[in-house]
This record gives structure tokens, C-alpha cells and sequence, in this order.
């Protein structure tokens, strides 16, 4: 007896077997749910059936911890993607199908899908960190360990945090217009794979020698703000444990905002001290603000990363909404 559960739309649950011809495809776990546990674990709350875990195998330390991530959550769905694109896909069917509570376990690229999977919807967020880069967990105090990130699944306690977006793309953490995002886009996988942080580093030597883009900052009621690159923060961290937007608060409603005049190695080269001894805000070619809209325009296309994926080109309309996501944080 192989039998799983599912909720509907309506609130309550559809059983069904393994065999069943006649189930959707999206409910079988043949082809996109990596498991469903029987209903008949005991110590585990009927509400852990709402859950549905959306895993990125690619994302590094993933396929591994699969195992201990199927024995730690009995009773749940976990789905696990195909490719880019797919973690934001099966968020949004997992929605349709009833789910109250999508996890997102993987990186903050996997993060950033199942966010525009979740878009509005009253669904609450969890997060399992592993992957590479986990700036949203190191943001709310997230444990990095996977048993007591279960935990505080588990423990649901809720935080409404704002929901960002650039041109219509939803982002959490952070967002860029200019520098960063070029390094991004030059670094294809296969460098990042082999040389790591270090191409980063080499590309944004290339970048910084290069003749940089002028950007216009536009906010209502202000005059306008000229740059060589933009940054855009919801959290306080950005690429790290570095307090970029060291006022930031992901509950005001506002994003700060940077704006770099020089793009140069020599400039880079002090922004960066900046950040490490936290005055880059009082730096006199740097502009450092708070808004909730803004339009980033430039002479020429220039790229746009949002949570550290690429996500389009200028011109760039930045805009917030108050506390609209639901995330599961630590008591
Ligand atoms: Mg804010």
C-alpha cells in the first residue's frame, strides 16, 4: 500500500495511490514530486501536509542533503527542479494545488524563483539555505544548519517583510544596475565553476577598466542623481556578511538606495574600504537614500541582476510593497 496526500483548492485533501492512472501529472510524484510520505506518521501536525519543499539539486550541497531532508521531513512534499526556471514553475503549481507554505531549499537563486512563483499570493515562505550563496538566510537570522532551519519551519513563526521588484522582476535581498550586474552577466557558469570567486574578482578588474555607463536616478519630487552604477537594498547585506545598507529595515516600506559616481579601479578600490569600515555613505561621490520608487535610465543598455541573477537591462523602475511577503524567521 503506497498511498499519498495532497490538499485541493478546497481546503481539504485528495488521496490518492502511486498507481493511479486517472491523478494529474502534477500530483504525480513519478514525474515532478521527488516523494510523498504516507499520511500515517503519527508525531508529525496534520499541517505539515500543506507544505511543499521546492529543492534545487543543481544548487551545490543539495543532492547530497536530499536523503537527510526526506528523513527530517516526513509527510511533506519535496519537488525537486529540472533547470532554470522550473523552482518558480512548480512554485506556482504547487500553489494552485492547495499549498499554504512553500520551502525554498537552495540558494538565493532558487529563492528568488520561488518568490516570483509565490508573487502575491498569501502563502508563506520558508527557507532551507544551502547552495552557494545564501544572503537572504544571513539576513533574518536563518540557521544554516538544516535540522534547526526545519525547526523554525516547523515553528511557524511569521514575519511580513517588503517585496521588492525591478521592471516587474520581485527580488528579496538586493538589486543592481551597472557594475555588478555586468560582472554577472560576463561570468558564465562554466568560469564560475572553475576559478570561483577569483573570476569575480578578474572580471571586475575587466569591468572597472572599461569606459563606465552614466546613469540617471530618478525619485519623485527630487532632482535627479547621476551615477556609474546603481545598488539597491531591501536587507541590510549585500554579496555577503557586509552591511552594505547599513540602515536598511526590511519592514519600512522604503529601499536604500546607493549611487556610485566612479567606476575606476582606484574608486572601487575605496568604496570597498568603505564598506568594510562602514562610512561608504559619507563618501562625497557617493549618494546614499531611501525611497519607494525610483527609475534608473542610461545611455546606453546596461544590465540589471536582481538577488544576484540577471533579470533584464535598463531602464529600471524599482518599486516596493509594505510587508507583503510572509516569511517563516526564528522566534
Ligand atoms: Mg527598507
Amino acid at each position: 500500500m503506497d498511498e499519498g496526500v495532497e490538499p485541493c483548492r478546497s481546503g481539504g485533501y485528495s488521496y490518492y495511490r502511486h498507481n493511479d492512472k486517472n491523478r494529474p501529472d502534477d500530483q504525480n510524484p513519478a514525474k515532478s514530486t521527488h516523494r510523498v510520505q504516507p499520511t500515517s506518521h503519527s508525531d508529525e501536525e496534520p499541517t505539515l501536509n500543506r507544505i511543499c519543499i521546492i529543492a534545487n539539486p543543481a544548487a551545490r550541497g543539495v543532492r547530497a542533503r536530499l536523503e537527510s531532508l526526506e528523513r527530517l521531513t516526513r509527510n511533506v512534499v519535496i519537488k525537486t527542479t529540472q533547470g532554470p526556471g522550473d523552482a518558480e514553475a512548480q512554485t506556482e503549481r504547487a500553489i494552485d494545488q492547495g499549498f499554504e507554505t512553500i520551502v525554498a531549499a537552495g540558494g538565493d537563486g532558487t529563492i528568488n524563483e520561488v518568490v516570483n512563483g509565490i508573487g502575491h499570493a498569501p502563502v508563506a515562505l520558508g527557507i532551507l539555505p544551502m547552495g552557494t550563496v545564501n544572503v537572504f538566510a544571513l539576513e533574518l537570522g536563518i540557521p544554516f544548519n538544516l535540522l534547526a532551519a526545519w525547526k523554525v519551519i516547523r515553528a511557524r513563526k511569521i514575519r511580513s517583510i517588503d517585496l521588492a521588484s525591478a521592471n516587474g522582476h520581485l527580488f528579496v535581498q538586493m538589486a543592481g544596475v551597472g557594475l555588478d550586474a555586468q560582472i554577472v552577466e560576463r561570468n558564465s557558469r562554466r568560469v564560475k565553476h572553475v576559478l570561483g570567486p577569483l573570476s569575480y574578482l578578474l572580471t571586475a578588474t575587466q569591468v572597472a577598466a572599461e569606459r563606465p555607463p552614466r546613469l540617471r536616478v530618478l525619485v519623485e519630487n527630487q532632482p535627479a542623481r547621476e551615477g556609474s552604477f546603481v545598488l539597491v537594498g531591501n536587507g541590510r547585506f549585500y554579496g555577503g556578511p557586509f552591511s552594505l545598507f547599513n540602515e536598511a529595515d526590511i519592514q519600512d516600506g522604503l529601499l536604500d538606495v546607493y549611487v556610485f559616481k566612479s567606476m575606476n579601479y582606484v574608486a572601487l578600490m575605496r568604496y570597498f574600504r568603505g564598506v568594510l569600515f562602514g562610512s561608504l555613505a559619507k563618501f562625497s561621490d557617493v549618494h546614499y537614500f531611501k525611497a519607494n520608487h525610483l527609475v534608473v535610465k542610461s545611455d546606453r543598455h546596461v544590465p540589471l541582476e536582481a538577488d544576484g541573477e540577471l533579470a533584464g537591462h535598463s531602464p529600471v523602475e524599482f518599486s516596493v510593497r509594505r510587508r507583503k511577503l510572509r516569511v517563516l524567521v526564528p522566534a
